[in-house]
């Protein structure tokens, strides 16, 4: 019933959602420009007010990062988080040749998707609770960051704290393909630098006292990436080789940089393991790793499971299947999973094009997502 209410509720007021959403949209903010952020979390804190309790936690270099606690009727039982960010991957003057529009059913512009609609969501999620009077069990807080398309590199503390307060964190990121599919599980990152430091000699004069690092480099990336196994979903590869002075110089230096990306907690350490433990092939050579875990891998567990069947049995209700898929890129959600908080991810927009020219959502998918936010607050 009360999901029933809610869906009509966000039909009725599609029209400010989608006036709010271009509202965002057409401040641009690439994590870049400070200013730019800034103006999108003054957006968000005017269009909150009175609705939520914000704090503002000011940033030096990134944008300001924000917390959003709603005003909802609630039995303060713990709380949810809802977990998204402000800034987009667009620089400064995007918006001249990829306007704010309105066409084929379709909303276009620089982060609408990438994820200025799914925080639009979060707020209607809260309008929709209190105006409808339905009392959910926990508060409902959001945190908004600023430098999450950077890797989150000055909220991730804030994230954390939030996160460790919470029964559960639903990240309003874009969904999974034109199905508007949840993120169940998504991959890990590692990064990691090897540099070989050889003996250099004549080429032509002095071969055999040379020790080539280029040599030990390249024996060295082999062994790494065949660490690569596409069945378990582990990739190994370097993106970077450097090396060398001149084409008659055995060479002193090389480095390779390597990306990696894993499925679960166990290869997240396996491979670390791995690379601390590589020796030079040649013992004339040094080899030296550097670089470690980016993001831990966000994985499916029976927690996750049991927060997606939620939200499948919420859309269920409003007639809207819910699929699930499991992707490559990480997000703050990759946090929040790896310290055992359940976490979906994907409940933002339906639409496709996130950093691409064409990115744009489905109109007729706003209310049923805005209503799905309100939803799962309301029941979990
Ligand atoms: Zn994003």
């Amino acid at each position: 019933m009360a999901v029933e209410r809610i869906l009509e509720y966000m039909r009725e007021r599609q029209p400010e959602i989608v006036e709010q959403i271009r509202a965002l949209v057409e401040i641009e903010s690439p994590t870049a420009s400070k200013t730019g952020v800034d103006r999108v979390v003054d957006a968000v804190t005017a269009a909150a007010s009175g609705i939520a309790e914000v704090r503002r936690y000011p940033q030096a270099e990134h944008g300001d990062h924000l917390r959003l606690e709603f005003d909802i009727p609630t039995r303060g039982d713990g709380q949810v988080l809802a977990l998204g960010h402000l800034d987009t991957v667009w620089p400064l003057g995007t918006l001249e040749r990829m306007p704010w529009r309105v066409k084929e059913s379709r909303l276009w512009g620089p982060g609408v998707f990438d994820m200025k609609a799914g925080v639009v969501y979060m707020l209607f999620a809260a309008r929709a609770l209190r105006d409808l009077g339905l009392r959910s069990r926990r508060r409902f807080v959001a945190q908004l960051n600023s430098d999450e398309e950077i890797g989150s590199p000055s909220s991730t503390r804030l994230t954390k704290a939030e996160a460790r307060r919470s029964a559960a964190v639903l990240v309003a990121e874009p969904s999974f393909g034109l199905e508007g599919s949840l993120k169940t599980s998504r991959k890990g990152g590692a990064s990691f630098w090897i540099e070989a430091r050889g003996v250099a000699s004549h080429a032509g004069l002095d071969f055999e006292s040379g020790a080539s690092a280029i040599v030990e480099l390249a024996r060295q990336v082999r062994r790494v990436s065949a660490w690569t196994n596409l069945d378990r979903g582990v990739t190994v590869n370097p993106g970077v080789f450097r090396g060398g002075s001149a084409s008659n110089v055995v060479a002193e230096k090389a480095a390779a940089h390597v990306d990696v990306r894993f499925q679960t907690k166990g290869q997240a350490s396996d491979i670390t393991r791995r690379f601390r433990e590589l020796e030079p092939l040649d013992a004339r050579c040094e080899i030296h790793i550097t670089g470690g875990i980016g993001k831990m891998p966000m994985e499916r567990t029976d927690d996750v499971i049991r927060l997606f069947r939620l939200a499948q049995s919420i859309s269920a209700e409003m007639g809207v299947g819910l699929g699930e898929a499991a992707v490559g890129g990480g997000s703050d959600g990759n946090t929040t999973a790896a310290m055992g908080i359940p976490t979906i991810d994907g409940l933002g927009a339906v639409g496709e094009g996130a950093h691409a020219l064409h990115e744009s959502i489905l109109i007729d998918r706003i209310a049923d997502r805005a209503a799905l936010m309100a939803g799962l607050v309301h029941r979990l």
